[in-house]
């Protein structure tokens, strides 16, 4: 396979992604997807063949009259996903179709720095090649904590990201792989993932929000991402709920992210511990030396009342800036995920009821507010359906 071939015109682009989303087609089906002749169509599926990207595979079952060639993408196609957060790094191959083959993830500070976290990257990477899962990556997509420009494929003024700023991502590993690279929001590649494999594949204008260390929100529009003009568009972890909250990672005070998310839960609840309050998050303190969203989990589900307070009002200030979202945005679908979205259905049941009370009937009347089902894996997926994107489109 030439590793560089990408379609020749829009025809083309569309059959390779039609075959990525749907899987193998008869030549009948595409034909009628595609609304092209059949000799138009086989033109263009032999240039295809030959480019590398597509094979024949047998025949289908007959619709009557003459049996007709089943047609798949190329089973060499690998894509690479790396997807960066504050706290973990999750390095990922899939096929043509975006399945994984196979993932590995591990803790990591995205603190050390852009060198540190990358090389730890194309470890992990190595560990996958090692396995045989992947020669030549025909495209990377790569997720990062922070604000990215998109167009120069490299963080812009990261705040949890210290000696990120600028750094050529995009280009430094599209060196270092020989592929095609694109680098995004992590969060606008979780979106992407639930588009292609999660509870949004059929829903065109859905919100992703995402709970982790901080809070942001992919927005989808018409079935892709809407980054805005400078690519900062669903940053709603800063937007205030209330002029005299606690003080923000960015320097505002009553952010959103400073009432709830990974950290802020950490502080609170490491408050609640040495308070006296919470004698169960004292002793989770105690054991772990420092507390984080998770032992709020689980001593929420161990029936602590302040660990169940502190879910409840997180759920109810996420709930209020949601509720303004959904007026605005008129959604089809809200998926929570992330890390803190484990907290569950206490959370999950805070959002729902402030979003519905708060929002316009006609605007929640159809709006399903759900719990991420891709478990860890949203953003690798996403990370491959960009490059995909990418890659299967027109040079
Ligand atoms: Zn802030």
């Amino acid at each position: 396979m030439r590793m560089s071939a990408r379609p020749q015109n829009v025809h083309q682009a569309r059959l390779l992604r039609l075959l990525r989303d749907e899987g193998p087609r008869s030549r009948a089906e595409l034909g009628d997807v595609v609304r092209l002749s059949r000799s138009k169509l086989a033109v263009e599926l032999d240039r295809l063949v030959a480019l590398g990207l597509v094979e024949t595979a047998g025949l289908a079952a007959s619709r009557g009259g003459r049996r007709s060639g089943i047609v798949r993408l190329s089973p060499a196609l690998r894509f690479v996903a790396f997807d960066i957060g504050a706290t973990s790094i999750d390095v990922a191959v899939t096929d043509g179709e975006l399945e994984v083959l196979g993932h590995v993830s591990e803790p990591c500070d995205v603190r050390q720095g852009a060198m540190a976290v990358l090389d730890r990257a194309l470890d992990l990477l190595g560990k996958l090649r090692d396995q045989g899962l992947v020669g030549q990556a025909h495209g990377t997509g790569i997720g990062v904590p922070g604000p990215v420009s998109f167009r120069d494929g490299m963080p812009v003024v990261p705040p949890i990201m210290p000696g990120w700023d600028r750094f050529p991502v995009r280009d430094a590993i599209g060196q270092e792989l020989g592929c095609p690279v694109l680098v995004d929001n992590d969060v606008n590649l979780m979106a992407l993932g639930e588009l292609h494999s999660g509870l949004a594949r059929s829903v065109g204008d859905f919100l992703l929000v995402k709970i982790g260390t901080g809070i942001g929100c992919g927005v989808v529009v018409d079935g892709a991402i809407y980054r805005g003009v400078s690519g900062s568009a669903g940053d709603i972890g800063h937007i205030r709920v209330d002029d005299d909250g606690p003080m923000c990672a960015c320097g505002n005070a009553g952010c959103l992210e400073a009432y709830f998310g990974g950290a802020a839960l950490a502080r609170d609840a490491g408050e609640a511990a040495r308070s006296g309050r919470s004698p169960q998050l004292a002793q989770l303190l105690e054991r772990h030396g420092e507390l984080s969203g998770g032992h709020v989990a689980e001593a929420a589900a161990a029936g602590d009342p302040v660990s169940v307070q502190l879910v409840r009002e997180g759920g109810r200030h996420v709930g209020q800036v949601l509720a303004g979202l959904v007026s605005f945005f008129n959604p089809g679908l809200v998926i929570i995920a992330g890390g803190v979205a484990g907290l569950g259905h206490t959370l999950l049941a805070e959002i729902r009821s402030v979003v519905y009370r708060r929002s316009l009937p006609l605007a929640t009347g159809n709006l399903p507010i759900v719990l991420s089902e891709l478990a860890g894996q949203a953003g690798v997926i996403g990370g491959a359906r960009l490059i995909s994107d990418h890659t299967f489109a027109p040079a």
